[in-house]
C-alpha cells in the first residue's frame, strides 16, 4: 500500500447476510482441520452416497463412456433434447399436468435449480414459505435473491408433517410461494395424499407458487407411494425438482432438473425471467446430461436398497432403534431418504447452543454430525445423522454417542 494510506480490506457482499449454509460450516471446518492433524473423524453429515460403497449403475457409466466425445460442446440452455424428453415421460408418469419439452431444465444438480427459480422471482421483501427444518439451500437461495425466508414449523409429533396452522399463519401479502422437501431431508418424512391436499388448499386460497424439492422420490420404503404435489394442482403454477445424485448414487456428476407444470400462463414473466437465467449459464454440464435417458429408463438398482435385506432399508431400521436406545434421545422413524433427525432431552443435559454440542461430540468422540440449527431448526434439542455407512459402522458411531451421552455435561 502507499504510504500513509490505510491498506484496503475486501469484506464479502452484503448479501451473504442472511445467508447461511452450515452444512459445510464452522463444525466441518473444525473437522477438516482435525484430520489435517491426522485424526480420524467418522462422518455422518453428507447426503454423499459414493463413500459409503454405494456405487453408480454399471450400465450408466458405460453410457458415459461410450457418449462422451459427442459431450464437447455445449448443449441447448435447457439440456438435451434426449435428456428432456426423459424426464418429461418422467413427469408425465407421475401424473404432472400441463408438461411439455419446453418445461423441462436441466441444472448442475438441483442446487443450481434451486438459485435460479428464487433469483428470477424475487424482489426484496418478498416472502417464500420455507420448511424448518430444512434442507438449508432453500433458506440461504431465498435470502440471497433478496427475498425472506420465512420459516413454517413441521411437527415431530405428527410424523414431522408440516403444521398447516403455523403455515397457513405465516402468510402475508408479501408471501409468493410455498416450498415443500417431500421426501424430506433431514426428517426423512414422506407426505401423505391429505397433507398434500392442505397444502394445495393453502396455495389456491391464497394464490402462491408450490416448489416441491422431490430429490428424494426413489428412496421411499415401507411400500409407500411418492406423491408429486404438482399431480394434484393442475390449476396452480408448480415446479417441481429432482435429479440423479441420491437415487443413482451420482451426486459427483451433477445432474438435476425441474418442471414447470399446471397453470403457466400466470407465471409467463416469471417464465421469461427463468429463460433468461438459463441462457446466461449457457447450459449444465452435458456429459451428465447424455447417461439421463438410460438412468431413468434402465433397472433402477435404487429399488434393491430400499426393500427389507437392502442396505438402506437394514440401515434405518438399526440406526432408529439404536437411536431410541440411548437414554435421553429419541427418533421418529423415517420413511424416506437416507437422515434421520433424533430430538435431544435438552433438559437433561443442559444444552442451550446446539452447534456447540455438535462441537463437543466431534472433539471428544470424533464424530460429526450436523446440529439441527443447521437446517433452520429453532431449537437446541435435534441433530441429523445420515445413515449411509454400513451397520459395523453405525454401530460404532452409536456406541460414541452412547458413551458421550452418558456423562455429558451432566
Ligand atoms: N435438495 C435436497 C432436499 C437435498 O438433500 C439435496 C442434497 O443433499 C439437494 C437438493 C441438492 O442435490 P443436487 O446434488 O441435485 O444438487
Amino acid at each position: 500500500p502507499s504510504k500513509g494510506k490505510p491498506m484496503r480490506r475486501f469484506p464479502k457482499s452484503s448479501k451473504l447476510d442472511n445467508v447461511l449454509y452450515d452444512v459445510r460450516g464452522p463444525v466441518v471446518d473444525e473437522a477438516a482441520r482435525m484430520e489435517t492433524d491426522g485424526t480420524s473423524v467418522l462422518k455422518l453429515n453428507i447426503g454423499n452416497p459414493a463413500p459409503f460403497g454405494f456405487r453408480t449403475p454399471d450400465e450408466v457409466v458405460y453410457d458415459m463412456r461410450q457418449q462422451l466425445t459427442d459431450c464437447e460442446g455445449y448443449s441447448p440452455a435447457k439440456g438435451l433434447f434426449s435428456a428432456r424428453k426423459a424426464i418429461m415421460q418422467y413427469a408425465q408418469l407421475k401424473g404432472l399436468p400441463n408438461v411439455t419439452i419446453d418445461d423441462i431444465y436441466t441444472g448442475n444438480g438441483v442446487s443450481e435449480l434451486i438459485n435460479l427459480s428464487m433469483s428470477a422471482l424475487l424482489d426484496t421483501g418478498d416472502e417464500v414459505l420455507v420448511p424448518s427444518p430444512d434442507y438449508p439451500l432453500w433458506t440461504a437461495c431465498v435470502n440471497l435473491a433478496g427475498g425472506t425466508a420465512v420459516h413454517y414449523v413441521c411437527d415431530e409429533q405428527s410424523e414431522w408433517y408440516p403444521d398447516m396452522d403455523d403455515m397457513r399463519a405465516k402468510i402475508t401479502d408479501r408471501t409468493k410461494a410455498i416450498v415443500i422437501i417431500n421426501p424430506n431431508n433431514p426428517t426423512g418424512a414422506l407426505y401423505p395424499r391429505e397433507v398434500l391436499q392442505q397444502i394445495v388448499d393453502i396455495a389456491r386460497e391464497h394464490q402462491l407458487i408450490i416448489f416441491s424439492d422431490e430429490i428424494y422420490d426413489r428412496l421411499v420404503m415401507d411400500g409407500l407411494e411418492h406423491i408429486s404435489i404438482a399431480s394434484m394442482a393442475p390449476d396452480l403454477f408448480c415446479v417441481t425438482f429432482s435429479g440423479l445424485s441420491k437415487s443413482h448414487m451420482i451426486a459427483g456428476f451433477r445432474i438435476g432438473w425441474m418442471v414447470l407444470s399446471g397453470n403457466k400462463r400466470i407465471a409467463e414473466d416469471y417464465i421469461e425471467g427463468l429463460n433468461m437465467l438459463s441462457n446466461m449459464r449457457l447450459c449444465s454440464n452435458v456429459p451428465a446430461q447424455s447417461i439421463v435417458q438410460t438412468a431413468l429408463g434402465g433397472h433402477q438398482s435404487v429399488n434393491d436398497y430400499i426393500v427389507p435385506g437392502g442396505r438402506i432399508y437394514e440401515q434405518r431400521e438399526y440406526i432408529t432403534e439404536a437411536l431410541n436406545s440411548i437414554p435421553g434421545i429419541t427418533a421418529v422413524k423415517p420413511k424416506a431418504a437416507f437422515y434421520i433427525f433424533p430430538k435431544i432431552d435438552v433438559k437433561r443435559f443442559n444444552i442451550t447452543n446446539d452447534e456447540q454440542f455438535a462441537l463437543d461430540l466431534l472433539r471428544e468422540k470424533k464424530l460429526l454430525v450436523v446440529h439441527g440449527g443447521g437446517f433452520n431448526w429453532h431449537e437446541p434439542d435435534h441433530f441429523r445423522v445420515v445413515y449411509l455407512p454400513r451397520i459395523e459402522v453405525l454401530k460404532d458411531a452409536v456406541d460414541r454417542m452412547t458413551d458421550f451421552f452418558g456423562h455429558y455435561r451432566q
